[in-house]
């Protein structure tokens, strides 16, 4: 394994960067640091904290379009996508700022005495993020550990470090304590199980495959970690024949090509009520051929390149040439483009139907009513995310209660918001992040009871 990592701008394969891969031992070094600096970090006064963590988003938010053009350099994601995302970043501090203030314990009544429960942070979490959304990931972890009293050590993906690096530069010119948040680029197996299988790291938010988060929930729970993994999906848009069809044809698309599907909550199963699914298809055709790829950069642009060669091939040999569907275009020469594509007639078993494919690949099939569109649904080992189409609120809620997935839409595709609660379930996920409780998945609960009884006599 390489010392060096090598960042190549997906778009045009050019080298935009080299970075040292840390090593094992470079990882303990940050551990002692973060240590020392967290003592420091959770003494200060709440308030204190808060104002800090505020400046850091000020911060962000006065380089936004740095990091936003550092983004579509390191990961090839479009200019507008990009932004999005480093305001994301400054919103998630902003939030878990407001929080710092709010971490309130419990009084529970006894008799005797007064009881108090003390949310406690938990000391130096760690944090392994994934290259798809480099930055957004990497503090949907880090703000609100950093809120509730943590230091973090973040290791971006090998493709991805450079706006992680950044964001930590930026942290210390907004006056957060020297150790606090460090970012160590590095491989995963290296790097990353260096964090995993450190004692002094309390907890490790894990955002990669599903595999990979298997891995790190077995090394994790040797030492009884805290682990909390985001993982992979297979996402389904469930599109009833009584739908806004033409609403549901034009949502489709970017539902699944946002990112160039490399998104955990792509809705790459589109399920179509049999009798609405040739019309839905002449609907969703003109909608595919309409996306844009080309050049991230271009403000016109929808969709830009795979992250990596690797994962240019990967896709590629999901789509077989005797499959039939819609294929939109991507540009042809240097750069990892794969164009838009639909397909139909596929077997509901086929590995393309059921594996992620992270790439900009949907399948449709058929349904013929809601138990049939439920029981489809279901059948994956995944649960991140989906949405149903219909006009009928009564489906509308009995299908949001039985798909079993943590994030659903009705008539949308929306499935992020940093003050709603996000996971996934079965082979998605464990654990929550974002939302109103994010601070206390990043604490400890002590209970502390004071007898009233004086002195024995
Ligand atoms: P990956 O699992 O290969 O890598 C993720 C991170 O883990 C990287 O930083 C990598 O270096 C590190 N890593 C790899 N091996 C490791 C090891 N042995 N020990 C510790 N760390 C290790 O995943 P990826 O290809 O970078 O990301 C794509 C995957 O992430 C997809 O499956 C996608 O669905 C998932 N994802 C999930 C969410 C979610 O919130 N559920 C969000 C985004 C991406």
């Amino acid at each position: 394994m390489s010392d060096q990592l090598q960042v190549l701008n997906p778009a045009t394969e050019e080298v935009v960067a080299t970075v040292q891969a840390a090593t094992a031992a470079d990882v303990d070094a940050a551990v002692v640091r973060a240590t020392k600096a967290q003592a420091v970090w959770s003494a200060l006064a709440p308030g204190e904290r808060a104002r800090l963590l505020r400046r850091f988003a000020v911060a962000v938010d006065e380089h936004l379009e740095e990091l936003a053009q550092l983004e579509v350099r390191e990961a090839g994601h479009t200019v507008g996508n990009a932004r999005w995302e480093a305001g994301n970043v400054r919103d998630l501090l902003d939030y878990a700022a407001g929080g710092v203030e709010r971490l309130t314990g419990q009084q529970i009544p006894v008799p005797g005495g007064l009881n108090v429960t003390i949310l406690e942070p938990l000391g130096v979490v760690g944090v392994i993020a994934p290259w798809n959304f480099p930055m957004p990931i990497a503090a949907w972890g880090t703000a609100p550990a950093l809120a509730a009293g943590n230091a973090v050590v973040l290791k971006p993906a090998e493709t991805t470090p450079l706006t992680a690096l950044r964001l930590a530069e930026l942290a210390l010119e907004a006056g957060l304590p020297e150790g606090l948040f460090q970012v160590l680029p590095g491989h995963g197996p290296v790097a990353g199980n260096a964090l995993v299988e450190h004692p002094g790291v309390a907890k490790i938010v894990f955002t990669g495959s599903t595999a990979v988060g298997k891995q790190v929930l077995a090394k994790g729970s040797a030492l009884l970690k805290r682990v909390t993994l985001e993982l992979g999906g297979k996402s389904p848009n469930i599109v009833f024949a009584d739908a806004d069809l033409e609403a549901a044809a034009a949502a489709a698309p970017m539902s699944f090509l946002d990112n160039s599907g490399q998104d955990c909550c792509a809705r790459t199963r589109i399920l179509v009520q049999r009798s609405a699914h040739d019309r839905f298809l002449e609907l969703l055709g003109p909608a595919i051929e309409a996306v844009t790829v080309g050049d991230p950069a271009d403000e016109k642009t929808d969709m830009g390149p795979l992250i990596s060669k690797v994962q240019r091939d990967r896709v590629r040999s999901y789509v077989t040439d005797d499959l039939d569907g819609i294929r939109g275009k991507a540009p042809e020469g240097p750069g990892f483009w794969f164009p838009p594509t639909v397909l139909t007639g596929v077997d509901p078993h086929a590995r393309v139907a059921v594996e992620e494919v992270f790439g900009p690949v949907a399948v449709v099939i058929p349904f013929e009513d809601e138990a049939d569109a439920v029981r489809l649904a279901n059948a994956t080992d995944y649960g991140l995310s989906g949405s149903i189409w219909t006009r009928d609120v009564g489906r509308a809620l009995r299908v949001s209660q039985a798909v079993r997935a943590g994030n659903l839409s009705v008539n949308s595709h929306s499935s992020v918001r940093y003050w709603t609660p996000f996971g996934g379930f079965k082979q998605s996920g464990i654990g929550r992040e974002l939302g109103p409780d994010a601070l206390t998945a990043f604490t400890e609960t002590k209970n502390v009871f004071i007898s009233t009884e004086g002195p024995a006599q």
